[in-house]
Order: structure tokens, then sequence, then C-alpha cells
């Protein structure tokens, strides 16, 4: 028997000694969530940390938190896994625990091989369509920050932090309430990852692009390749993630069942990390509390439109991550250390489908996105190289104004001067400015000439979703074919594409 106990402690007290001294009779605890509370640490109150542990007591053991699985043996036709991200991977980990092998292809390849490629359009611009900081093993997950919080609840998102514990990733990543792996450490558990699916019986197929999806009557029943090749099975699990826009056009092509989706669109605003950490920790910042994060959002009052701050990288670094050559694309990662001189964060407005982009074609959203992408990318070849991302001083952005004063940038891409409000549509622009001016009230001194912007960030989630039944996770109109993660528009971010990938070998293992 063991039970569960709860309690918030300053953040330079230790767990132990606290446990020590408050339970005696406690002969072995685990941790089961841990939180830091540093909010008014900026006004002095302590931060602390909240902790629930699940403790025993005499001669009692933990319970296991193993699930136990029954081997089901091979399906008569092996599933199709289309692209090797959270959402594919996680799907082949979850049919490997009944022993059910599938065929992954991805269009990339092997993790250590896509980094010569990303760092050589990072370096001189030469982008390779198919091994980029969206494509290649580990999909756009492997390349992340690593944050693994989510807001989906789902009893398999402590599947996916265990697993990643199994495959390597540091211990507390199954109880932070904020887990955090960053781009070094993801790296390396994905060839992990494929390495046991590999000695699982899985087949993986890399350097293998995906173009059709083959149909009769309305059922999917196979794949072929962009060299021709032709491979079947009765599950096609089309997990490419949101970059995938040849095939988007493709599944239009053959009449799939889509829908325009709402998303966001904006900038990367970069700060110094240490004048972060000093308007959210206040005399904290110097306590090694790490770098601090902070999410921000305002819904403006006449257009009741959103702008927030989206996937924030304490100690982190802001990249270039467009997957066309004509496009240019911003997102932001971190290492597990979160040890960079800055700190970074989208900043997005929302972006309605009919409303600020026609409907009339199901890929209107795509063709938003990229219409401002090729804008960056022109400027680019106009005033720089064509790999540089254009940027604009936050205090210049907010007085229409280009004082030539760039602070110094973590991107590894090189920037260029831009009035920003060039690139970006009107109304988006607008909202951003206003936003700006709220959040500085909330965190004075947000609004600085020592921040950068760096535009564009289109790529917050899939311009559409290809619907399918909420029970059996088949497409609304092609059998066979299993819509799923981020691409699909069913999960935003590396937990619940993973959990999506579960959610979708379930339902296939529960229905032979
Ligand atoms: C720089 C960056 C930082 C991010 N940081 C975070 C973070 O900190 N936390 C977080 O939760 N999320 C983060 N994200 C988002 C996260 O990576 C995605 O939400 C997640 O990877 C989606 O998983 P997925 O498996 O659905 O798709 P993806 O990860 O996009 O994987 C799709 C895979 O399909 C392959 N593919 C595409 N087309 C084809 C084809 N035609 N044939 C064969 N294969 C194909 C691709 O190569 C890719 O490997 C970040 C994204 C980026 C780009």
């Amino acid at each position: 028997m063991s039970e569960r106990i709860q309690f918030s402690i300053p953040y330079d007290v230790a767990v132990e000694s606290y446990v020590k001294e408050n339970y005696p009779k406690v002969r072995d605890y685990r941790i089961r969530s841990e939180s830091l509370d540093a909010r008014k640490a900026n006004q002095g109150r302590v931060p602390t940390v909240h902790y629930t542990l699940e403790v025993v007591y005499g001669q009692d053991e933990f319970p296991s938190t193993k699930e136990d699985f029954k081997t089901i043996g091979p399906l008569k036709t092996p599933p199709i896994i289309i692209g090797a991200g959270p959402a594919g991977l996680f799907c082949a980990l979850r049919f490997a625990e009944y022993g059910v092998p599938t065929m992954i292809f991805e269009r990339g390849t092997r993790a250590h091989e896509r980094m010569k490629h990303i760092s050589k359009y990072w370096r001189k611009g030469e982008l390779d369509p198919d091994n980029n900081v969206c494509f290649g093993e580990g999909g756009a997950g492997l390349f992340s920050d690593g944050k693994l919080i989510t807001r989906v609840k789902s009893p398999y998102v402590q599947y996916v932090m265990d697993k990643f514990v199994d495959f390597g990733a540091p211990a507390e990543t199954a109880w932070l309430s904020n887990p955090h792996l960053g781009s070094n450490k993801i790296r390396q558990l994905i060839g992990k990852i494929t390495g046991y699916l590999t000695d699982k019986g899985h087949t993986f197929h890399y350097n293998s692009r995906i173009e059709k999806i083959i149909v009769k009557e309305n059922k999917a029943i196979g794949v072929e390749l962009s060299d021709g090749q032709k491979f079947y099975s009765d599950h096609i699990i089309l997990a490419a993630g949101h970059s995938a826009s040849e095939l988007y056009q493709h599944l239009k092509e053959i009449n799939v069942d889509m829908k325009p989706k709402d998303f966001a669109v904006g900038v990367r605003v970069e700060h110094p990390r240490e004048l972060i950490d000093r308007i959210q920790y206040g005399d904290y910042s110097e306590e090694g509390l790490g770098a601090s994060r902070y999410r921000l959002s305002w819904e403006n009052p006449k257009t009741f439109k959103g702008t927030y701050s989206f996937c924030m990288c304490p100690g982190g670094y802001v990249l270039s991550s467009g997957t066309d050559d004509f496009g240019i694309v911003v997102n932001g990662m971190s290492n597990y250390a979160r040890n960079s001189r800055w700190s970074n964060s989208a900043l997005v407005v929302s972006v309605k489908a009919g409303k600020d982009f026609q409907v009339d074609d199901v890929l209107g959203g795509l063709g938003f996105q990229n219409a401002i992408e090729k804008k960056a990318y022109e400027y680019s070849k106009e005033k720089a190289s064509g790999r540089e991302v254009p940027v604009q001083n936050l205090k210049d952005f907010l007085d229409n104004s280009l004082s030539g004063k760039l602070p110094k940038t973590s991107c590894p891409s090189g920037i260029f001067e831009q009035d920003l409000r060039q690139v970006l549509p009107p109304f988006i622009s607008e909202h951003l400015s206003n936003a700006l001016e709220m959040f500085n009230r909330r965190m004075k001194g947000f609004v600085t000439d020592k921040a950068l912007l760096l535009a564009p960030e289109t790529r917050t989630s899939a311009p559409v979703t290809i619907t399918r039944d909420r029970e059996t996770l088949v497409s609304t109109n092609i059998a066979g074919l299993y819509p799923c993660g981020e691409g699909a528009g069913h999960a935003g971010g590396i937990t619940s594409a993973a959990v999506d990938g579960i959610k979708v070998a379930m339902s296939i293992l529960q229905s032979r």
C-alpha cells in the first residue's frame, strides 16, 4: 500500500530533509509531481516548490506502474506509418507493445545526417527539402526545444513521459509539471527509439517520400513513393506533420475530407535572458531557479482577437525553420541546460478561417502562410543573400521606424533589418503592437530596445483538419486512412502528437 502526500516548501529546502523531519514514519517515497511557483518573486515573495509524493511505510512496497501488454502478433498486413515524428514513432511504439510490426516511411534521413543538412541551410542558405528543421527522423519534434508540457488530458501522457525516461531521458521527466528535454537530449532519444523498433521487427524506410495514397473504392490500400515504388496495407497512418504541403495538395486532389482550420501568425521576440530573469524573479534572479519562463496573452476587446506568447524558449535560440526554398519561417529551441544568453518566445495573433483568409479553397490557410513566408524571403534576397531572417528592434516596431539598432541575436542564419509591417499582414502588426503595450504593463521592461523581433512565425499549427471519426479515428470518407498527429489537426506539440499516435494504434488494435 502506498499513499500520496502534498506540500509546498521554499525553493532552497531539500525535499529529502523536509520529508525526514516532517514525515518520520515514511520509509521511502517517489516524486509524482514537482512544480516551481515563482509568481510574485519579483515583488519579494519567496519562490516555493509544490510536491506530490507517493510514500510507503514499514514493509510496504510501491505498486507497479507498468502496464501489462498481451502479445497479439503481426496483423494481416503491417500498418504503414507515414512520418517518423512523435506521432508516427509513438504509434509504432504502441504497436510494438503488442508485438505488431509496422512499416515506417520517412522522407528524410537519420538524425545525425539530418543535422549536416540543417547546418548547411543555416550557414549557406542551401535548403534540403527532405532534411530540415521539420523533416527527417524524429520529425519537427526531434529538433525542437523538447518542452513536453501539454494541455491534453489523457492517461497516455504519463506513458509518453515514462517511455522517454526508458529511452534515456532524465528521471525527472516523469514527474516535473513542466518537463523539458532540450534539443540535445531529445535527438539522442530518437535514435534509441528507432533502434528499439528496428529490433522489434519494424521496418524503417528513410529517404522515402510518400507522394500518393493509393485509394480504391473509397478505401486507402497503399502508398506510392516519389520513385514510383508501391507498398500496400489495410491501415495507412498519415502522420506527416504540419509542413507536408505537397501531401495536403494530393489529399485535396483525391478528395479526402478536410476542413480549413484557425491557426496563429506573428513573430519571435528575443530578449537577453538575464533581463527576462530579472523581470520575473526580481532579487531571486541569481538564485539558480533556472532560466525563467513567461506566458502572456491579451484579447483585443474590439476585435475579440487573441494575441499570445507561445512555445517560449528560455535560454534558447531562434531558428530559421522553413521547408521551402522560396520562404522564410522562424521558430525557437533550447538545449537541456537552457543556458544561452537569450530567451525567446513566439508572439502570435490568432488567424481565423473564413475571416482572415479565404476558404473557398480548403487549402486557403496554407496559401496565407506561404504568402507571408515568401515575402520574408524576397526581402531577404533583395537586402541580403536570401537566408538571413528579417528583424526589427522591438521599440522600432512600435514606433514604426528603423533605427539601425539591432541587438545581438542567437539566430544562426544571420539577420537583416526590415520593417516587419511590410512582411506581416496589417491586422497582425496592429494586434501585435497593441498587445506589446499590454504585455509591458504585466512585465515591466518587456518593451525595450534590447529586444528583437524576428519574423515570420507562421507554422504554429496545421492550416487544415483532416476529419476523422471520433471513435474509430478513420478518415470520414476514406476507409483505412488514419489522419494522425499535428499535421492532421489533431494535436499540437510533441506530447499531444505522441498521444494521438498511441490513440490511433489502439483504435486499430481494438478493431481487429
Ligand atoms: C523548432 C521547433 C521547436 C518546437 N518546440 C516544441 C516544444 O518545445 N514542445 C512541443 O511540444 N512542440 C514543439 N514543436 C512542435 C512539435 O515539434 C510538433 O508539434 C510535433 O513534432 C508534431 O509531431 P508530428 O509527429 O505530428 O509531426 P512532425 O514532428 O512534423 O513529423 C512529421 C514527419 O513526417 C515526415 N514527412 C512529411 N511528409 C512526408 C512524406 N510525404 N513522406 C514521408 N514522410 C513525410 C517528416 O519528415 C516528419 O519526420 C516545435 C517545432 C519546431 C519546428
